[in-house]
């Protein structure tokens, strides 16, 4: 566990037992229970899903809620605060059915609503809240998405119009005049204060959401000329995404409560304060303030929140206002976990070197055989940078014509077996001598995983963003190799090289030598926010399967819903084949096969049996 860190990102979610399997453990009244990932693997396969799976754990995404909102119900409670805490989960960190239906179907009992940012999602959401929830409406909207939430008014439902810019008000002012619904309106102002890590143009003058000063001055006057400034009820500032640094919160909530002070002093009546998202999730688990970590925990970010509304509008007397956050990623994140299988390894090692070399070697060969001779540890970097040299010439030389292709190949083959040297010489040192700081990498295995980069983990590709990575099972052993991953995809950017260890961020992952009798499977873990609709089709690798569980308290686990990945009919389809006229077009190429005597009739019918299975097949690799 140690190795990889697990408990450190794992959030007491995630650990591992005595079997060497990853664990994923849910807390119930009666006790805490741990379920191996590797035993809902198996489940899996023995119910005909082939890898790669998401696997989605319900459990993860309860927990979640009640976290959030427990933890902001005691500081509340600690604090004195008046006002409550009114969570919504915004639609677009994950949008798939089953997420909403379990957010909205656990949330209910904390009341959590939904924020959506487009017609889609809220359709979607407005049929999946219960009415008198919170639903927050961002991003840019027509008259359909108006009318829409006015209807959703008309149910029973809190929905916020959040005003993005000033010809929205307008809007929603003729749509609400002409359906006779009064409507609830927010503002949403640019906060100013930077906040460091990923997202930092969220916010800042430049950002392109939200109201300046003047133009929030602009809104509030139109309103109350109208006789309609009761609807301005929320102050809405987004201030960011993952935000490392506690302080950089503490800064944005300051600004956020200096407009939401202001509006109340202008007349406004307020009530809900909306801080968006940022509340981030420490995928490195090094509590710190690099960008894909955080220095806080929630209570920390809870009580931030309250400290700084009270400090500022208490001495104003303004009344506090319902806390409502937009947190994607911290609810989603830890429920899902990629499952992919390991399909081949490629080695960067030398094979076994001849004592001498055969007579007549070209003399650039000699060089570098006898570098190898000579390595003293003052001389690492010195002799390293010689071999790569020479190596360079004699491949020059391969090019030019006057060197064997045998020639060549011992030629790499010396230059592994000194790197190798140079490598075991640096292992042990704490710091790695100026210029080997890419030998180790230059030499780790390339482990090639059934999935895609860009389909199941795009963030990896986008943004650099870093996930933990484990083997699934056999951890009881000593991993004996270090390698990178890639994918299925043909493509240079479809790999993982930078992942998360006990040691802290590194290039390669310890990994255990595959066996060729059995599968070795690896996690991706918290990959639950942002991954799944963003992913895309690079060479036509569909949707992976999906498999969510619930683990009970017994310790067993119920399959609540399979959702088939992408077939290949599907993924053509998306990209405006019809696979069925293209099924016709192959069997006339077949028939032409037939005709013209270069295959018999009873081949046809085999060869489009296959080509009809396939494109009902999986679109990764099926053993
Ligand atoms: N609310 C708004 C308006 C957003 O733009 C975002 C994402 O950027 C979120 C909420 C979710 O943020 P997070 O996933 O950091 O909680």
């Amino acid at each position: 566990a140690e190795l990889y860190g697990i408990r450190r990102w794992g959030a007491g979610f995630f650990d591992m037992d005595a079997n060497g399997d990853v664990t994923v453990k849910v807390k119930f009244p009666s006790g805490e229970v741990a379920v191996s990932l590797m035993e809902i693997a198996q489940g899996i396969a023995q119910r005909d899903h082939a890898m790669p799976v998401l696997l989605r754990i319900e459990n993860l995404l309860d927990a979640r809620i009640i976290f959030l909102n427990e933890t902001f119900r005691e500081a509340i409670a600690e604090k004195g605060y008046e006002g409550e805490y009114r969570g919504v989960f915004p639609v677009k960190v994950n949008q798939q059915s089953h997420v909403i239906e379990e957010i909205t179907r656990f949330g209910a009992r904390y009341g959590h609503g939904l924020e959506a940012g487009s017609k889609a999602e809220l359709v979607l959401a407005m049929a999946s809240l219960q009415p008198g929830a919170l639903l927050i409406c961002n991003g840019y909207k027509d008259e359909e998405f108006i009318d829409l939430g006015l209807r959703a008014t008309r149910l029973g439902y809190r929905c916020f119009f959040v005003i993005e810019s000033p010809a929205e008000l307008d809007i929603v002012i003729a749509r609400s005049r002409a359906l006779g619904v009064r409507p609830l309106i927010g503002a949403r102002a640019k906060v100013y204060a930077k906040v460091g890590g990923q997202w930092t143009e969220s916010s800042g003058d430049r950002s392109s959401f939200g109201l300046s000063s003047t133009q929030l001055i602009e809104v509030f006057e139109k309103l109350n000329d109208l006789g309609m400034i009761d609807c301005l009820q929320l102050l809405h500032c987004h201030l960011g995404s993952q935000i490392p640094n506690l302080a950089d919160i503490r800064a944005g909530v300051l600004e956020a409560c200096r407009y939401y002070a202001a509006l109340v002093k202008e007349g406004a009546p307020m009530g809900y304060l909306d801080f968006g998202g940022g509340l981030a999730v420490d995928y490195l688990g090094s509590q710190s303030i690099h960008p894909h970590s955080r220095n806080y925990d929630l209570a920390d970010y809870c009580r931030a929140i309250i400290d700084v509304i009270r400090a500022t509008l208490d001495v104003q007397g303004i009344k506090h206002p319902h806390i409502v956050t937009e947190s994607g990623r911290a609810t989603v994140a830890f429920s899902s976990v990629l499952m992919f299988n390991i399909l081949d390894v490629m080695h960067f090692e030398a094979v076994s070197l001849p004592e001498t070399l055969p007579e007549g070697s070209h003399k650039r060969l000699r060089h570098l055989f006898d570098l190898c001779e000579d390595i003293e540890d003052h001389n690492l970097a010195d002799r390293y940078t010689e071999a790569q040299a020479i190596r360079g010439q004699i491949r020059d030389l391969f090019r030019q014509g006057h060197i064997s292709l045998r020639e060549r190949s011992l030629s790499e083959n010396i230059f592994l077996a000194l790197a190798q040297a140079i490598a075991g010489r640096i292992d042990g040192l704490d710091e790695i001598p100026a210029g080997l700081e890419g030998l180790r990498q230059s030499l780790s295995d390339i482990y090639y995983g059934n999935f895609s980069v860009f389909q199941s983990l795009p963030d990896t590709w986008a943004i650099n963003q870093i996930f933990p990575i484990v083997p699934l099972h056999r951890n009881g052993e000593a991993p004996t190799r270090e390698a990178i991953i890639a994918d299925l995809t043909c493509d240079s950017d479809g790999k993982v090289d930078t992942f998360i260890t006990g040691r802290g961020v590194r290039p390669t992952l310890p990994l255990h030598a595959v066996n060729p009798d059995e599968e070795y499977l690896l996690g991706v873990f918290l990959v639950g926010a942002y991954q799944e609709t963003l992913g895309d089709l690079h060479n036509l690798l569909g949707d992976t399967n999906i498999v969510s569980v619930r683990i009970n308290e017994d310790g067993s686990y119920d399959v609540m819903k399979e959702i088939e990945g992408d077939s290949i009919a599907d993924v053509l389809s998306y990209v405006e084949y019809n696979p069925q006229a293209l099924f016709e077009n192959f069997r006339a190429i077949a028939e032409v096969a037939v005709r013209e005597k270069r295959i018999r009739v009873e081949e046809r019918k085999q060869i489009l049996n296959e080509f009809s299975a396939s494109l009902q097949g999986y679109t990764y690799f099926e053993k």
